[in-house]
């Protein structure tokens, strides 16, 4: 008798090992402490940052190379083994000339090489950091995204100020204190009813993506709706099923611009039919857990089903779920 599956693993942004210390934001002789004897993770203007050879340690600088105290746009992420780690993020000159991964995918296409340092987005290399490096650079990509967009205050207009070491904004014209923001989006593995985790799963592709790429189905979550009416109402939309048994799985923090993806399975009838939505989904279908098997086996990578990269919950999901009856050869 099978169980219902579960996550094979922690999702690799979802790793982390720092104390993020709330209480030193607002204490400024911790803060200079932190900063002194701190190291700091430079990121360019498309959220790339430099790591080791292997890509699975961040290259970090000491922070008194930049300056002798915090700047404003300085971000503490948090302390690890004694050491307070902050973000800062630079204009491109960091980086001129070093050729862009694919933005939507993460697909690594070469890169620029200095003192045996290479500059990666976090969608290409997160898969393949440690976790403390993992959730060191997921927390920086979130920050900073979120102050690239926090310069105003959403009520007044004015400017915005940063405080608290870049965890929270205040308003210099009414004082409005805002806070870094995430949305919520829900993503969900949906399979048909045969036995307890099925046999096929549902895959579809929006038409902005590379060819052959497939993934589960996901939407953002509206103003008042409950994760789980979400779920219900993404994949109703989407593929024209309705869905039961929705369960929830786990989440990762999924920072471009600045989601997190709360992972769930349903269940939907064999062979149900699916009408995807014009214009949001160019094709959806059902697809064997074979299949799934051959792509992952594949790396991901198998002609005419290609998945998610492997920092994708999506990847985990369906790893989780193929390998629901049995190891994957
Ligand atoms: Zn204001």
């Amino acid at each position: 008798m099978s169980t219902p599956f579960q996550l094979p693993a922690l999702p690799t942004l979802s790793r982390s090992t720092v104390d993020r210390n709330e209480t030193v934001r607002t204490d400024p002789a911790r803060l200079a402490k932190l900063w002194t004897t701190g190291r700091l993770i430079l990121l360019d203007d498309k959220g790339r940052t430099p790591v080791g050879a292997g890509a699975t340690t961040l290259a970090t600088r000491p922070a008194v190379r930049m300056a002798d105290e915090p700047p404003e746009d300085a971000r503490l992420l948090g302390e690890y083994d004694g050491v307070g780690y902050w973000a800062l993020q630079r204009k491109a000159e960091l980086t001129e000339g070093v050729p862009s991964p694919d933005s939507a995918w993460g697909l690594w296409t070469g890169a620029a090489s200095e003192d045996g340092e290479e500059w990666h987005d976090l969608r290409t290399i997160g898969a393949l950091l440690d976790d403390t490096s993992a959730g060191l650079y997921t927390t920086a990509v979130a920050l900073t995204s979120w102050h690239s967009r926090a310069g105003f205050c959403g009520r007044c207009g004015a400017p915005t100020r940063s405080v608290n070491a870049g965890w929270a904004t205040h308003c210099t014209g009414c004082g409005r204190e805002e806070y870094p923001r995430t949305d919520p989006a829900v993503i969900c593995l949906v399979h048909d009813d045969q036995g307890v985790n099925g046999e096929n799963v549902v895959l579809a592709r929006q038409p902005i993506w590379p060819p052959e790429r497939y993934s589960v189905l996901a939407g953002f979550v509206e103003a008042g709706e409950s994760l789980e009416s979400c779920v219900a109402r993404e994949v109703a939309e989407e593929v024209g099923v309705e869905v039961s048994g929705i369960r929830y799985l786990g989440s990762q923090p999924w920072p471009f611009p600045r989601s997190i993806m709360v992972g769930f399975a349903a269940v939907a009838p064999r062979d149900a039919p699916l009408h995807p939505a014009a214009g949001e989904i160019e094709e959806a279908r059902w697809v064997s857990r074979t299949d799934i098997r051959a792509a992952l086996a594949a790396g991901g990578e198998l002609e005419g089903l290609r998945l998610p990269g492997p920092t994708s919950i999506a990847r985990m999901m369906l790893t989780g779920w193929a390998e629901s009856t049995g190891p994957i050869p």
